[in-house]
């Protein structure tokens, strides 16, 4: 039997697809319509708490918001949206098991956001990790205790050395955090290890262009290079990598860094499996051609319904704010194009116009290790302990729920009267390992003993004998 109710298609339930579905929730009438979100992944993820999950700051699964426990009357689908057709109406979905089936919609609601952006350099694709998802961040966190465990039983020399040297690419936001992150991370560490001195690690990002954060002020960004190389940690400015091969990091100004952890951080791009494997239009930079109402397509025609909000979208920002003219891809936008959103598309669905998204970027605040920020607003900029504070509490209250709140404060709080919990997992990676070595067998089957042959009187005979 076919649906007599507009069937809404949420592809992707990240930031702007878990809002915009909680929004649909809250605007529609019983009954009004039927929302299905799909996404690979059983949750939506805090990506600004991800570099102090990867230092050890926050618990990992209290940055990440389950789609179930929290949006109630949405169908949740736990797989991929393969291909688009939207001159049918159809999303083809593929499941982790089983046959991809045809899901029929009346409206489409694109927000599978982005991806890491990688160039062809030898090595990255297999040596370096991204820090998108939570999966990376825990990586990141046991990657470095793991080897400040394994560098503690070696002598001073290059495999001790390679072992405690950390490389991140990408001195945007997300890159400088990280690396913010790590860098006090293993400045903690290293008052357990008795063996390993603060000398004894080594910090460097490599940043293509002149300057890191283009989000703040030169000035600011000045800062920010000093503070961090009080603290040990070396930014290199106008240098490329090319090329991560056996543990090496070479660079474009001919030294080599050799290093057991790459962070890649270095831009995002527009998700490729849906935007490729779609009808959609696309503009040159790879993202869904998307009106300044959400409606995908131009400003002189709408895709009936088609929306898209988030990394995925190309969204003009009517606040003259944008780089060339669009919304910068981050959290900020993603989550208020999808509130937008979600009243648009009921207004659509009740034969009411579409108001049109305009929002004035608020600033851009960083977290640089335990009790250091900076924060520019305009020419506003904070630094230091103020400019944290503004983090923690920014993003403290901007994670969704207060369900999730909690959690994220309480590690907060137990961390002050605590301190970290510093051990590594890393072996979760292989489970089974202890299991393994000790579990019984069943003894491998016994060579049966083999029973004389009948012997023929002519076998009797000597070989010589038989030659004859
Ligand atoms: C380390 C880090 C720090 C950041 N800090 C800040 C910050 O301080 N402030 C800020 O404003 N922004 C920040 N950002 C950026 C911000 O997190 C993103 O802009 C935001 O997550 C974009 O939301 P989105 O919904 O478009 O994409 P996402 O939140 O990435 O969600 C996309 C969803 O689509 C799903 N998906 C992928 N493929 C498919 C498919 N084939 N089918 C269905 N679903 C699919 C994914 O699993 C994911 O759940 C940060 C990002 C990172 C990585």
């Amino acid at each position: 039997m076919t649906s007599t109710v507009p069937r809404i298609l949420i592809v992707g339930g990240g930031y702007a697809g878990f809002y915009t579905a909680w929004r649909l929730e809250k605007h529609l009438r019983k009954g009004e319509a039927e929302v299905t979100m799909v996404d690979p992944l059983p949750y939506m993820t805090y990506q600004p708490f991800l570099p102090e999950v990867a230092a050890g700051e926050i618990e990992a699964r209290h940055v990440v918001v389950g789609h179930r426990r929290h949006l109630k009357r949405t169908s949740i689908v736990t797989a991929k949206v393969t291909k688009i057709d939207h001159a049918r109406k159809v999303a083809t979905i593929t499941p982790p098991l089983g046959d991809p089936w045809e899901h029929e919609y009346d409206q489409i609601v694109v927000t599978a956001g982005a991806v890491s952006r990688t160039f062809p350099i030898p090595g990255i694709a297999d040596n370096a990790i991204g820090l998108k998802s939570i999966e990376e961040a825990v990586a990141i966190r046991d990657r470095i205790l793991a080897n400040f465990d394994r560098a503690a039983n070696l002598p001073a020399g290059p495999e001790r050395d390679r072992l405690l040297t950390v490389v991140v690419v990408g001195g945007g936001f997300a890159g400088i955090e990280v690396f913010a992150e790590l860098r006090e991370l293993a400045s903690s560490l290293v008052k357990q290890y008795p063996s390993i001195s603060f000398e004894d690690t080594h910090f460097h990002l490599i940043e293509a262009m002149g300057r890191i954060m283009p989000e703040v002020s030169q000035k600011t960004s000045e800062w920010v290079l000093k503070f961090l190389a009080q603290r040990g940690a070396f930014v290199h400015l106008d240098t490329q990598v090319q090329g991560a091969i056996d543990g090496n990091v070479e660079l474009s100004t001919g030294e080599t860094i050799p290093t057991d952890l790459i962070v890649w951080t270095a831009g995002v791009m527009a998700n490729p499996t849906v935007v490729r494997g779609g009808d959609l239009p696309v503009e040159e930079r790879g993202r869904i051609r998307t009106r300044a109402d959400l409606r995908v397509g131009t400003e002189e025609e709408a895709v009936e319904g088609a929306w898209a909000a988030g990394d995925v979208s190309a969204v003009p920002d009517l606040s003259g704010g944008g780089v060339g003219g669009y919304c910068v891809p981050n959290a900020q936008h993603a989550v208020r194009q999808s509130k937008v959103l979600a009243k648009n598309l009921v207004a659509v669905l009740r034969g009411e116009l579409p108001k049109q998204y305009v929002h004035k970027n608020l600033g851009a605040v960083a977290g640089l290790g335990l009790y250091n920020g900076v924060f520019q607003s305009g020419n506003i900029a904070l630094k230091g302990f103020l400019a944290w504070s503004a983090h923690r509490g920014y993003h403290g209250m901007a994670m969704p729920s207060w369900e999730r709140k909690w959690r994220v404060i309480g590690d907060w709080w137990l961390n002050f009267w605590l301190g970290r919990d510093n051990v590594s997992l890393i072996t979760v990676q292989k489970p089974r390992y202890v299991f393994e070595e000790f579990a019984a067998r069943p003894r491998p089957p016994q060579p049966v003993a083999e029973e004389a042959p009948a012997v023929s009187p002519a076998a009797e005979k000597t070989p010589a004998a038989a030659a004859k």
